[in-house]
Order: structure tokens, then C-alpha cells, then sequence
């Protein structure tokens, strides 16, 4: 059994992380001494550190395990020994795990993450038409998520057209599940909001720096689920509207308590307890 866990998050701007708190607390509750790292690229000490500098620094270091974010989720694939085929299918990798040999191998566990707190959070909600907008890095990984949850029609648009219709051909690559995505203009997204079963923001929309909705909430009823992976703030202005209509709604947080979840087991191989991880994750505050 691992006897201490060495961690960390490389990434852009990530000071205010609530990650390295979810896996210390989770460690010590399983008496696995774990320090957790943000190793940010924007700091000065870090300054011109390329990707590869800082993973095989924390390899020769005896680093145990990294999450990558923004802006390395795809490039970290390039530089490791083994990527597990979800995350190679989807081209973002935001966990690696490095071996007592020092070799790598990556997952991504923001897929599984998603899916796990869709389930959760709008248990038995209706799959059949669902509109998804954000194609970005958090899009690609809702929108192979719902993939994976059997949504039956996905529709999706980005202000990105092209990178829309890039997932959306992606996922249809996959053979494995029966779902038919497409990508639409924002020209055609209040009509496509107003057929649908739910409705899922993956664009920054409801951040402070991004005020607003990501789609008129007029335009659907309150038999549509909303969900947000926004979690900053956790009560976006999309979920406040959409919840005063009486619509089912799912906050950013299920997408963030369980990618950690799920990287914890695959950093110590030990199941996470989820309430306590999320109890952690909302210490912060909302
Ligand atoms: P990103 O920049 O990679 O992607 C955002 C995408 O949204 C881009 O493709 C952009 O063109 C599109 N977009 C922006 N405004 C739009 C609009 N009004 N209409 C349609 N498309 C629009 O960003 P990201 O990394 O995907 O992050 C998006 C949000 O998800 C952020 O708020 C981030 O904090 C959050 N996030 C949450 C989790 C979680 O675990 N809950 C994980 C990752 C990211």
C-alpha cells in the first residue's frame, strides 16, 4: 500500500485551486501523508519552464502523480509513456500517474467526473435531446461524457463553429456509443434550447469576468435540466434563473469533487469518500 503521496497540478493561473486541499484531506483521512503541490507556470520562478522541463522534474523528484490543467491538456499527451484510451480518444489528459520506475501514464478523469456527478445530480433525468454549448477544454470532456451517459441526440455550438463541429465529429468517431452529435450556429441555438430534454453550459458564461447566460432562459420550460460546470461561482445566473423557473439543475461542483475523486484512487488505490471530499471542496465556500 502507498505509505506517502507526492502530488501536484501544473497549470496557468491555479493559485486558487481547491484540488491540493481535496487530496491532502483525503490522504490524511486514509493515513497516507500526502503533500499536493501547485506547480503554477505563471509564477516568476517558473518562468520560460517548458512542460516537459517541469514533468521530468517531478519524475526525477519522486512526484507520484500530477493533474494538468489549462493550458496542457493536450499537450501533455506528446510526453508520456502511456495514455489510457478514453483519454486518448478524447485527446486530453488531466491526470498522470508516475510509477515507482518513473514511467507515466494518463488518464482523464474529468469524463468520468462528469458522468459521475450527472448521475448523481439529475439521476433519471430524460437523455433523448440535449444542447451543449462550449466545445472548449471542459466541452470536450462534458460532451464525451454525455456520449458515455447514452444521450441520444447532441447538440452542439460554440461561438467556435469549427471546434464545435470538431467534437461533435469526434464523438461521432467513437464506435461505441450510439449518440448523434452535431454542431449548430449560435444563430440556431435558442430554437435548438427550446426542443431539448437539458441543457448543459460548458462555456465560462456566469464567471465574474463573464457575466450573463449562456442561452436566453425564456426560451425553455421548466422540464428542461440545466447543468453548469462552471464553479466559480458555484450559483451562476444560468442556474438562478433556470431554478426559479423549476427546472432541475447540476452546479460545477459534481464535475470538480468527482475528477478529484477519481484521480485520488488513481493516485493511491484507495477509494475517496465522496461526501468528505465534497465537504472539503465546499469548505472553501461557494
Ligand atoms: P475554454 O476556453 O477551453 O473553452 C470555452 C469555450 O466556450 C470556447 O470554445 C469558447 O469559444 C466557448 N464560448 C465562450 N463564450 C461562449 C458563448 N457565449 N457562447 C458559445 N460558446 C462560447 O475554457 P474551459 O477550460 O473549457 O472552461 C470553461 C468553464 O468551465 C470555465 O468556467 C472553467 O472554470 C470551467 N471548468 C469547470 C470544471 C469543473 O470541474 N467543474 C473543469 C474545467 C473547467
Amino acid at each position: 500500500m502507498t505509505s506517502s503521496l507526492l502530488l501536484g497540478l501544473i497549470g496557468d493561473g491555479i493559485s486558487a485551486s481547491r484540488t491540493p486541499r481535496m487530496h491532502e484531506n483525503e490522504g490524511a483521512a486514509h493515513s497516507i501523508p500526502t503533500i499536493y503541490r501547485t506547480i503554477d507556470v505563471t509564477e516568476p520562478k517558473r518562468a520560460d519552464a517548458s512542460l516537459e522541463e517541469l514533468l521530468t522534474a517531478a519524475i526525477r523528484l519522486g512526484f507520484d502523480g500530477l493533474n494538468i490543467t489549462h493550458p496542457f491538456k493536450q499537450q501533455v499527451i506528446g510526453l508520456l509513456d502511456e495514455v489510457d484510451p478514453v483519454a486518448a480518444r478524447i485527446g486530453s489528459v488531466n491526470t498522470v500517474v508516475i510509477d515507482e520506475t518513473g514511467a507515466t501514464k494518463g488518464f482523464n478523469t474529468d469524463v468520468t467526473g462528469f458522468a459521475a456527478g450527472f448521475r448523481a445530480g439529475l439521476d433519471g433525468a430524460a437523455t433523448e435531446a440535449v444542447v451543449q454549448i462550449g466545445a472548449g477544454g471542459a466541452g470536450r470532456a462534458v460532451g464525451f461524457a454525455l456520449a458515455e451517459l447514452g444521450v441520444g441526440g447532441l447538440i452542439i455550438a460554440d461561438t467556435d463553429v469549427d471546434r464545435a463541429a470538431g467534437l461533435a465529429a469526434d464523438i461521432g468517431r467513437v464506435d461505441s456509443v450510439g449518440t448523434r452529435a452535431r454542431a449548430i450556429g449560435l444563430d440556431e441555438l435558442e430554437e435548438a434550447a427550446a426542443s431539448a430534454n437539458g441543457i448543459v453550459n460548458a462555456t465560462p458564461v456566469g464567471m465574474k469576468a463573464y457575466p450573463g447566460t449562456p442561452v436566453d432562459t425564456t426560451v425553455f420550460g421548466a422540464d428542461t435540466w440545466i447543468a453548469d460546470v462552471v464553479y466559480f461561482p458555484l450559483e451562476t445566473q444560468f442556474l438562478a434563473e433556470a431554478r426559479a423557473k423549476g427546472c432541475r439543475t447540476l452546479d460545477g461542483s459534481g464535475m470538480a469533487v468527482n475528477q478529484a475523486i477519481d484521480a485520488f484512487e488513481l493516485f493511491s488505490g484507495q477509494k475517496a469518500d465522496p461526501q468528505r471530499m465534497r465537504e472539503t471542496f465546499l469548505s472553501f465556500g461557494a
